[in-house]
């Protein structure tokens, strides 16, 4: 049978990284086995479900390039398919009404938690059963399903092996509101039967949920899909991830300078493993995903382990990826990269300093922009007199070249250095602030290549010139 996977969040909020994972690990099962993946957005909590909420799902989904192959499916959509199921059941007496109203039921889980039970529905209780018989015709009601008895639900997780809950320890689950809408759980069923889901990938709270629901698909005689739960992702301190341990929304990442291939590559590992592989490209972790193989317990976020492998999909993926992720963050501070180098050369140049997209962009700024100023700390260090004859004749020579060829600017300070006999920090440095504006950069025959022959003369220029009024003070 063809594999069949879902993703199926409630759109009450951004896609963060818990949901990202558990999208992932889906999308990975899917394209392991030679299967589709679907996108269903449950969104039958009418009062939390925003369309915000959905287009920040969608953007993180295709941010992080988990492709669908169905959907978006939406449950609101669904309605009367959901109805059509429900008076299936009823007609079967698979489901029943229930007048009881809210406050009996209130009462009763009081009167349980008194006497130590666990609160329940008891369609056995006398005034459950007093409250279900003589009612008028007009009179609200929910519509329940006829939950088995007697036996137990057994199933065998993927990650967490075989679960068995008892029967007595589920109650009748209301299948329709009073206000005629279906409830959650039982339109995850019809929506995984009708869309022929095979597995179930999602997150350990749904748990509870797992035998309500296989009780729905037997009394449906549908095809039970299997079932992998995943656990939490904790904090680095060992508390349920939230925002106080920074970012959690996946498109904050994007916005902290992540690459999309490095959040994979780090979700992909938090809470499955491969050997002690660390790395994994997206066939490689295509090819070697196992549901088999998440791991049972609860892992935990380290934001320096992601920093590391965004370090390294920054060095080593191809410029052109890094380029497309990387003009966002140009764009958001404004440096236009019209003018001037290429941008995947100054991702080759620069690229393996940073840790971030945000760091790059930030170190990217003077092959584009000019400035007006150095950094303080640098010129005071390295513009002073003593630079000026090495800063002129470094000029000259520069003026004078045909070629811009980062090979023929490295003999251009190399004379300089020999022809003034001074040491390679003693003109390298004095050039790099005058060509950067800052005490740090990649080699500075490479940087001055790309940052292009006039935009070095005119720097060398505003160095000299801060060099003179430095002087005259
Ligand atoms: N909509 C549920 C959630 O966002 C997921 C339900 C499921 O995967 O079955 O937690």
């Amino acid at each position: 049978m063809t594999v069949k996977t879902r993703f199926a969040p409630s759109p009450t909020g951004f896609l963060h990284v818990g949901g990202a994972r558990t999208a992932l690990y889906s999308w990975l099962y899917a394209k392991h086995t030679g299967g589709e993946f679907v996108l269903r957005i449950e969104d039958t909590d009418l009062e939390r479900s925003t369309q915000e909420a959905i287009d920040a799902i969608i953007e993180g989904m295709e941010w992080l390039g988990l492709d669908w192959d169905e959907g978006p499916y939406y449950q609101t959509k669904r309605f009367d398919r959901y109805n059509e199921v429900v008076d299936q059941l009823m007609a079967e007496d698979k489901a029943y009404k229930c007048y009881a109203p809210k406050e009996l039921l209130d009462e009763i889980r009081e009167e349980q938690m008194a006497a130590g039970l666990k609160p329940r529905y008891d369609a056995n209780h006398p005034r459950i059963i007093e409250a279900n018989s003589n009612v008028a015709d007009d009179a609200p009601f929910c519509i329940r399903f006829r939950n088995p008895k007697e036996g137990s639900v057994v199933f065998e997780d993927y990650v967490r092996g075989r679960i068995e809950f008892s029967n007595s320890e589920l109650d009748d689950l209301i299948i329709r509101r009073t206000d005629g809408s279906p409830t959650y759980n039982f339109c995850v069923v019809i929506d995984d039967i009708d869309m022929g889901i095979t597995q179930v990938v999602r997150g350990e709270d749904h748990i509870n949920n797992t035998p309500r629901q296989i009780n729905i698909y037997k009394a449906l005689n549908a095809k039970i899909p299997e079932f992998a739960h995943c656990s939490m992702i904790l904090g680095d301190d060992g508390a349920k991830l939230s925002k106080r341990h920074g970012a959690v929304s996946v498109m904050q990442y994007r916005d902290e300078g992540y690459l999309p291939q490095a959040l994979l590559n780090y979700l992909v590992r938090l809470g499955w493993s491969h050997g002690d592989q660390e790395i994994f490209s997206m066939e490689e972790m295509i090819e070697l995903f196992r549901l088999e193989s998440i791991s049972k317990s609860a892992s935990a976020f380290n934001t320096d382990k992601l920093l590391w492998l965004n370090n390294h999909y920054i060095k080593s993926s191809e410029p052109e990826y890094v380029a497309k992720y990387l003009q966002w963050h140009m764009d958001a501070k404004e440096i236009s990269v019209e003018n001037g180098p290429a941008l995947t050369d100054v991702i080759q140049l620069v690229g393996e300093r940073c840790n971030t997209l945000v760091e790059l962009a930030e170190q990217s700024r003077y092959f584009y922009q000019d400035f007006e100023e150095f950094e303080a700390g640098a010129a005071k260090k390295h513009l002073r007199p003593v630079a000026k004859e090495a800063l002129e004749l470094a000029k000259a020579k520069v003026e004078a070249l045909d070629t811009w060829t980062t090979e023929n600017l490295h003999t251009v300070i190399a004379d300089v250095c020999s022809e003034l006999e001074l040491g390679m920090g003693k003109v390298g440095m004095p050039l790099r602030v005058a060509v950067t504006g800052q005490g740090q950069s990649p080699s500075v025959d490479a940087v001055m290549q790309l940052v292009g022959k006039d935009r070095v003369i005119k720097r060398i220029d505003l160095a000299l010139e801060y060099i003179n009024q430095r002087a005259a003070q």
